[in-house]
């Protein structure tokens, strides 16, 4: 299959701050990007060469759009696949239609990981609230409710610490379909970033070590602090997702290691991911370049990492009380600044990130939480 070269153009369904990062991965190649998305004056926007404001589900508008480019990526995955198969008429759409398809609601892939004998914690799909406490005395307490779809960053998702409490949490997600699993006793979570190319390359960024604070991921470290044999099992099996689902681009696999040394998966994100965010600045081809390099049927680019790494996120609160104050923070060597271009700081909200690269991931600990104090 032929490559589409710099100078073409990468249509991009989605519009915030990982397409943002891929748009700047592209131009520096020499790409143009357009984006699509509801909204106007968005992070990706803002650096595309053309910004469409229009519904996802406005089947039409997604063909113009893709008449206008030469591939079709996205980077958020609960664009409809109704969407993704009306620009498939027309252009390449990579990852496919189908890859989107599973991993947008979390019923269906836990479906396709057991499907593929892959390892998850203990789940069930339930549909009502008589469901719902069945699959509690299943499975067992305590358990996480998460809807189905339109769930990240925590949203959708409440603890069950008894099988009383079902008709309660059954309110508060909105009687919509959900995935009831047991919580895991955890000791890491990790996850794994890595691309596969039209070819069926496959290039990884090893395992990458997560906090969350809030269900929102906090801080991403890389390496991950775990055994050899951990980190190469998270990525065989990241590699096996990626084969299973015949998958063109960037892949994120999220990973909970159990206490007794077991793997489990919990989430897959079909493009890169805020755990990979390192990459810009710690290895030679970062997951937005790798994505770039993916849908556009070229070769894959080194994933070598060229110092530990550790990256922070940057929420809204840290607003509360005005713009942060970026020059201590941007005063300490080897701290870089990623900002978004969200004008409205709401709390929770992803506006940016730092990453810090050290002699060791301790250092780089150090520092990027260290540059995050300094902002306030
Ligand atoms: P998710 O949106 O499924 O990635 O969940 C967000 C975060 O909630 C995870 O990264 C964990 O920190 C926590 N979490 C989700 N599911 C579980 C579970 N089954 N057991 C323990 N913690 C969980």
């Amino acid at each position: 299959m032929r490559a589409i070269p710099p100078g073409s153009t990468i249509g991009v369904l989605g519009s915030g701050q990982l397409g943002r990062m891929m748009a700047i991965a592209a131009r520096r190649m020499g790409y143009r990007v357009h984006t699509y998305s509801p909204a106007e004056e968005t992070p990706t926007g803002q650096v595309a060469d053309l910004e469409i404001a229009a519904d996802y589900e406005d089947l039409e508008a997604i063909r113009l759009f893709a008449k206008g480019v030469d591939v079709v990526t996205f980077e958020f995955e609960n664009v409809c696949t109704e969407a993704a198969a009306a620009a498939a008429e027309i252009v390449p759409v990579r990852p496919s239609g189908a890859a989107l398809h599973i991993t947008q609601q979390r019923a269906r892939e836990k479906g396709f990981l057991a499907d593929r004998g892959l390892p998850a914690a203990a789940c069930a799909a339930v549909a009502t609230v008589d469901e719902l406490a069945v699959a509690l005395g299943q499975i067992g307490v305590p358990a996480i409710v998460k809807t189905a779809v339109f769930g990240y960053d925590g949203k959708g998702q409440h603890r069950i610490d008894s099988i009383e409490d079902a008709d309660r949490v059954w309110s508060l997600i909105g009687h919509q379909e959900a995935i009831v699993e047991r919580v895991v006793d955890f000791s890491h979570e990790l996850s794994v970033v890595a691309a596969r190319g039209l070819d069926g390359a496959f290039v990884h960024f090893g395992a990458i070590e997560n906090t969350h604070q809030n269900h929102i991921l906090d801080l991403s470290i890389a390496p991950a602090r775990v055994p050899a044999d951990v980190a190469d099992e998270a990525v065989r099996l990241a590699r096996k997702v990626m084969e299973e689902l015949d998958y063109v681009g960037v892949l994120c696999v999220e990973f909970f290691l159990t206490r007794d040394g077991r793997l489990l998966v919990n989430e897959i994100a079909p493009r890169p991911h805020n755990s990979g965010h390192f990459t810009f600045d710690a290895c030679i081809t970062s997951q937005f370049e790798q994505q770039v390099r993916a849908v556009c049927g070229l070769p894959l680019g080194s994933p070598a990492q060229m110092r530990p790494a550790a990256m922070v996120n940057l929420l809204g609160d840290l607003w509360a009380d005005g713009e942060p104050d970026w020059s201590g923070a941007l005063a300490i060597p080897e701290v870089k600044l990623h900002l978004y271009g969200k004008t409205a700081p709401r709390p929770r909200r992803k506006m940016g990130h730092l990453t810090a690269l050290g002699e060791t991931v301790e250092e780089a600990i150090e520092k990027a939480l260290a540059a995050r104090d300094l902002l306030v």
